[in-house]
């Protein structure tokens, strides 16, 4: 790339400037209007104090002022940290420990918490974002979002009620403009400090540079075919605090001069009556997404045929599900791969008829990939060989903030990122994503792959959720244990079910125990937990 995200930001302003940038439940913004107000937020953070190569948290759901927030921080060369605001207060404390930033833009339900932190963390200064000012009652009541008990907002939230490092957001949007002339931060310079999902550990911190993230939307612009700038609309709905969401919808979305429609929750009724009136083209989605929104767009006969490119990623992606979106919107569903360390996205199917089904794709436009054995990454593995997956290319992250160990372990030499994904690459190239290292398992000296016996299960009608495992055996190594949830009205049958699996899976692969649980715990981008999975039922144990 050639300019940062600053640079791309204001080129979107001036090209599309009458076009709608946000809309928050019919709310709109301008993308002039959008300018704007990042110029004078800016301007009210450098006042509060905010320098190049500082931290600025944001807390913050899918919002207008998540998207003015992003590119204030980013103007001052400020470094933005994106955090889930539904974490708990521990979560978010053991974060704000890492990064230390000393302001923090956060919406209302979380600014007691951010607030009450303890002194020595530093946080000097806490924006309150009032995000109930800008929504109907009906709206407030629909996402469960905190209702205020005053009758003005700003009975709950005014300014003599805060600590007098407190700042309303309104008054930043006030400000004056920024100096046009005021240093824009470099293309090497950081801007996100972007945080891994924890799936499998404590969230690390991924250092993205305006490098990194601008070439991912272009990498994104590449890959997408028949765009029309200005024109597209995207909806929102994936968390933008997310490296998923951050890209597709804050950067990619706003580089095509696309209308964003804002969801702060994803709540399939929202969108289908979002629809009605704003119909979306671009639906960037996780599978437990496409799936709830298809069956209830089927029962409330709303029409999806205005979407004309879906794209999924997170997770796999069931065929059944792509063959009832393809049949729905008449466009195409399509996967991709990626991770936090990669911007995110590295890899993805061809957005046309080459696409294939139950592949993640091929490599991302100047992306390389390599598969080499796990145990040694120098002996690299042939076509159809499962391995571990490398990728080089201009979204690979520069390392992990203040974990120079924990970086060395991704990070090889000549620029290639480990992904600690298990793969195989077909002649012509298709990736097939085959689980995680760290989640397979070894009993009696085989592995074995989670999810081949998961989507064994899966297969069975009585199944309606599975996840598996590896715990502890008597004799060393691992038993291959499932959790499963039962669909509406079976009874659990554990040895019919063996059975049916053996018809599935050699010998080995058979779960030696099955357990019924009433769900399975998930992230909030709706990936099964396998980890707390497998901790649950080592606590159940006797
Ligand atoms: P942590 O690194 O903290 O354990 P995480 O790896 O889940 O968490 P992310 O960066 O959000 O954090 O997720 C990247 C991972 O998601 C990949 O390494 C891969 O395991 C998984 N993934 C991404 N896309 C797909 C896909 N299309 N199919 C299967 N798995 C995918
Ligand atoms: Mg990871």
């Amino acid at each position: 790339p050639s300019e940062t995200l600053v640079g791309m930001i204001e080129a979107s302003c001036r090209l599309y400037a009458d076009a709608i940038a946000l809309d928050f439940f019919g709310g709109t913004t301008s993308y002039t209007q959008l300018g704007e107000q990042i110029s004078r937020v800016a301007n009210g953070l450098m006042r509060l104090g905010v320098k190049p190569g500082d931290r600025v948290a944001l807390v913050l759901p899918n919002c207008p002022q998540h998207v003015v927030a992003f590119y204030a921080v980013l103007r001052l060369g400020a470094i933005v940290v994106e955090h889930n605001p539904l974490y708990t207060e521990r979560e978010l404390r053991h974060q704000f420990e890492d990064h230390g930033a000393r302001v923090a833009i956060v919406w209302d339900k979380v600014y007691a918490t951010v607030r009450d932190f303890p002194a020595d963390l530093g946080v000097r200064t806490v924006v309150a974002v009032d995000l109930t000012d800008a929504m109907p009652l009906v709206k407030r009541l629909a996402l469960r979002l905190p209702i205020k008990q005053a009758r003005s907002s700003r009975d709950a939230l005014t300014v003599s009620a805060l600590p007098k490092d407190a700042v309303e957001w309104s008054s930043l949007v006030r400000a004056r403009k920024l100096r046009h002339n005021h240093p824009r931060p470099a293309l090497g310079d950081t801007a996100v400090l972007q945080y891994t999902s924890g799936t499998t550990g404590t969230p690390k911190g991924a250092i993205l540079t305006h490098s990194n993230l601008r070439a991912n939307a272009l990498q994104g612009e590449a890959w997408v075919p028949g765009l029309t700038p200005g024109q597209e609309v995207f909806y929102a709905v994936l968390p933008m605090f997310h490296a998923y969401g951050l890209t597709l919808c804050l950067t990619f979305a706003m580089a095509t001069g696309a209308r964003l429609v804002l969801f702060p929750k994803f709540d399939e009724n929202l969108l289908l009556d979002a629809a009605k009136h704003t119909p979306p083209t671009f639906l960037p989605a996780v599978p437990p997404i496409y799936d709830r929104l298809v069956t209830a767009a089927e029962k409330r006969k709303v029409s999806l045929r205005s979407i004309r490119f879906s794209i999924s990623g997170a997770m796999s992606l069931p065929v059944s599900i792509v063959e009832r979106w393809e049949t729905a919107t008449g466009g195409l569903l399509v996967e991709g791969y990626g991770m936090t360390e990669a911007s995110p996205i590295a890899v993805g199917n061809p957005i046309g008829p080459s696409r294939r089904p139950g592949t993640v794709g091929v490599p991302f436009p100047s992306t390389e990939i390599r598969v080499v054995d796990p145990a040694d990454p120098s002996i690299d593995r042939g076509v159809e060989e499962e391995g571990e997956l490398l990728v080089r290319g201009p979204q690979v992250f520069s390392g992990y903030w203040d974990q120079p160990s924990e970086t060395a372990k991704v990070l090889l030499e000549g620029g290639w990122l480990r992904t600690g994904d298990i793969v195989r690459v077909s002649a012509d190239g298709f990736v097939t994503i085959v689980d995680r290292i760290k989640e397979l398992i070894i009993t009696g000296g085989f592995n074995v792959s989670p999810s081949e016996v998961e989507a064994a299960l899966l297969s069975h009608p009585d199944v309606a959720d599975a996840a598996v495992v590896g715990l502890a055996s008597k004799n060393g190594g691992e038993d291959v244990v499932a959790a499963i949830v039962l669909t509406d009205g079976a009874a659990l049958d554990v040895d019919a079910l063996r059975v049916y699996c053996r018809t599935r899976l050699s010998a080995y692969k058979v779960p030696r125990r099955i357990v019924e649980v009433e769900e399975l715990p998930r992230s909030m981008m709706g990936k099964v937990l396998r980890r707390s999975v497998r901790d649950d039922l080592i606590a159940a144990t006797p």
